[in-house]
């Protein structure tokens, strides 16, 4: 999945997936990626946020949702992240999962879950200019 969050320089955030859902899944699945407050969710009062991981146990967490409802509440966009993974983890410890969330004041942070084949997670940050972009590594907790 590729999962994104933007901001614009009014203040507008928007948040969108785009995946190829999981090998060997059933025809006619959806997955969280087009379940908002599951794949993502955005709020321009609030902050935006995406995910990407197993999508059919994800799903019934809206992790997204979570996340921005915990910007909304105060906490910074790493805190927000990673409260959205322990979620999940709490009932699945070896889930496979991510998210990426930024508030309206363009502060952001992601949180991963450990689990095999994720040793980390990466993802990008950018700004309006183009050769701005930075890769950011981000470790299970
Ligand atoms: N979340 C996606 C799905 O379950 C898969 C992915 O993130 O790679 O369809």
């Amino acid at each position: 999945t590729i999962g994104m969050v933007a901001l614009d320089k009014d203040g507008h955030v928007a948040a969108g997936t785009s995946t190829n859902g999981l090998t060997h899944k059933v025809p006619g699945r959806v997955g969280d990626s087009p379940i908002v407050g599951a794949g993502a969710y955005a709020d321009s009062s609030a902050g935006g946020a995406a995910a990407t991981g197993d999508g059919d146990l994800m799903m019934r967490f809206l992790p997204s949702y979570l996340a921005v409802e915990l910007m909304r509440a105060g906490a910074d966009p790493s805190a927000a992240c990673k409260t959205a993974i322990s979620r999940i983890k709490r009932h699945y410890s070896e889930f496979f999962g991510a998210i990426i969330c930024a508030n309206t004041s363009g502060h952001y942070g992601a949180a991963c879950n450990k689990a095999p084949g994720l040793s980390q997670f990466h993802y990008m940050v950018s700004d309006s200019e183009p050769h701005n972009a930075i890769e950011i590594s981000c470790f299970p907790f």
